[in-house]
C-alpha cells in the first residue's frame, strides 16, 4: 500500500518518530504522556488514512478492556493542541503529524478521494497570501488549515496504467 504520510516524512532529513517527538515534547513542557495518549497517538500514526475517535476507541478496546470514545476525544484534544495530530474537519477524523513544523504554521491537507490517503504540506507562499486576505477582512484566525480534495499521484498513475 502506498503511504503518503510516510513518503512525505522521508523528505525531511530531521524526521523524528512522532512518538519520540511526543515524549520529548511532554518532557520539555512538563506534561503527562499518559498510556492512553500514547496508545491513541500510536494508533493514529499507524494509519495512512485519517481515523475517527470511535474507530480508535474500537481499536484500543479488547481483551476485557473497554476504552470509551470520550476518553479518546480527550486524548485527541491534548494531541491536537500540541501539534502531534491534526484534525481533518471534512472527515471528522485525525491524522498524526508526520513532520515538525511551527505550531502556528498554516497547513495544507491533500485528501485523496480514491484511496483515502492524506498528505500534509506547509506552504509559506499560500500562508502569507491567506494572512493578507484575512487581515484585510479584519479577521483574526486561530488556525489556518486548508483541506483540498482530489486524486493523489499514485492513484492517477494506477488509473493511467489500467486504462492502457
Ligand atoms: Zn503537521
Ligand atoms: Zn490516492
Amino acid at each position: 500500500m502506498h503511504n503518503h504520510a510516510a513518503d512525505h516524512a522521508h523528505d525531511h532529513a530531521d524526521h523524528e518518530n512522532v512518538l519520540d517527538r511526543a515524549e520529548r515534547l511532554c518532557r520539555e513542557r512538563d506534561l503527562q504522556f499518559t498510556r492512553l495518549r500514547r496508545d491513541v497517538l500510536e494508533t493514529v500514526a499507524g494509519e495512512a488514512r485519517p481515523m475517527g475517535a470511535y474507530d480508535i476507541a474500537e481499536r484500543l478496546s479488547g481483551g476485557g478492556k473497554r476504552v470509551a470514545a470520550v476518553s479518546v476525544y480527550r486524548a485527541l484534544d491534548f494531541l491536537t493542541e500540541h501539534g502531534l495530530v491534526h484534525r481533518i474537519a471534512s472527515r471528522n477524523a485525525f491524522v498524526s503529524c508526520g513532520h515538525s513544523h511551527g505550531e502556528r504554521d498554516g497547513l495544507l491537507f491533500l485528501i485523496c478521494r480514491s484511496c483515502g490517503g492524506i498528505d500534509e504540506l506547509t506552504s509559506p507562499a499560500i500562508e502569507s497570501q491567506l494572512d493578507q486576505a484575512v487581515t484585510e477582512a479584519g479577521f483574526t484566525p486561530t488556525s489556518r488549515i486548508i483541506e483540498v480534495e482530489g486524486e493523489c499521484g499514485a492513484c492517477r498513475e494506477r488509473e493511467g496504467l489500467a486504462g492502457q
